[in-house]
């Protein structure tokens, strides 16, 4: 049997260019470039809770390093170095080769060094730590919204909530929807590119990860402001097999999309395209911000609604 040091040279000791030391000693040594901030978040994905305990580990692997590069992006940072905190109920080698093959391949694509972690026996359990960089001052963050600024979202919502319910019986959608669905829940794609490019344009951001009123509701109250949004400009899926109630429920409450939810004064629509278009990164401008609290939805019909700004909630639901 591998014992914990065996897995650890096996499967995640890889050279780490931008780190003084990586993984091997009691810590990390790492230098982050002159005139940066240093940026840190972390994400624990928990079976049961966040995934099937059957899931595939080659998915999971991408995933856990997928929503904290999804965090980094929602600052503006660049991300370049993660730590990765394993429980694992065995050492079961195909799991760890799959899981190490999603997460690498992810990193690799985003130029982050894993430098460390750890790593036990217990209930599966996957926490991410990712550090990243973002120039003095020009970090997006959630309280800088202010009256008068466009609300914008990259990407489609609901999507990823879909395939979830979808897999959980609750609607059922068509075969090559269903494949898009499921990949974005399983396998979302963090708008990194989006996020740095943003950094000099936009006031305020977040990822949309419990579901855009609630991420959205996060901005408001951290900002001290209000919003008003426009169900007509939401940018949704649409099949035809699914009600447009429930596409509509999905954007708005759905989480897991990993979509970026940001805010900046009008005057900056023309550099916020450019963003979107030299990112290659579809955004759609969804409302606005106002002075007061709460959030307002015009809806389809035209009526006015104060919406509440709940998504998921591990420990209300
Ligand atoms: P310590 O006993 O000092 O906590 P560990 O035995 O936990 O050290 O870890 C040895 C080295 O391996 C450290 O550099 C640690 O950061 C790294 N490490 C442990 N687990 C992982 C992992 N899952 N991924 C990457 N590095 C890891
Ligand atoms: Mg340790």
């Amino acid at each position: 049997m591998a014992s914990e040091f065996d897995l650890i040279a096996r499967f995640f000791s890889r050279p780490v260019p931008s780190a003084l030391l990586g993984v091997g000693d009691d810590a990390a040594l790492l230098r982050i470039s002159p005139g940066m901030e240093l940026v840190v978040s972390t994400d624990m994905l928990v079976s049961g809770r966040h995934f099937f305990s059957d899931a595939d580990p080659l998915r999971l692997g991408h995933k856990a390093l997928a929503v904290n590069l999804s965090d980094l992006a929602a600052m503006g940072a660049q991300p370049r170095w993660a730590l990765l905190s394993l429980a694992l109920p065995d050492a079961d080698e195909t799991w760890l080769a799959g899981f190490a093959k999603g997460f690498f391949a992810l990193a690799e694509r985003y130029g982050v060094d894993l430098v460390g972690g750890d790593t036990t026996r217990g209930s599966l359990n996957i926490s991410v730590t990712i550090l990243g960089e973002v120039a003095a001052g020009r970090a997006l963050r959630r309280d800088r919204a202010q009256p008068g600024d466009d609300v914008w979202v990259s990407g489609l919502l609901g999507c990823a909530a879909l395939g979830l319910k979808h897999m959980q019986g609750e609607c059922r959608l068509p075969a090559a929807f269903l494949a898009n669905c499921l990949n974005r829940l399983h396998a979302p794609e963090p708008r990194v590119a989006l996020g740095r490019a943003l950094s000099g344009c936009a006031h305020a951001a977040i990822d949309v990860s419990d579901g855009l009123l609630s991420d959205l509701g996060h901005i408001l109250e951290r900002s001290g402001v209000g919003a008003v949004l426009e169900a007509s400009c939401l940018p949704l899926e649409t099949v035809t097999d699914i009600s447009a109630d429930l596409a509509m429920h999905c954007a708005l409450s759905g989480g897991d999309d990993y979509e970026l939810c940001f805010t900046a004064p009008s005057h900056h629509r023309g550099p916020v395209l450019a963003a979107a278009s030299h990112t290659g990164t579809p955004v759609t401008r969804i409302g606005h911000v106002r002075a007061g609290t709460g959030l307002e939805l015009i809806g389809l019909d035209g009526q006015i609604r104060t919406m509440e700004l709940r998504g998921y909630d591990h420990f209300a639901n």
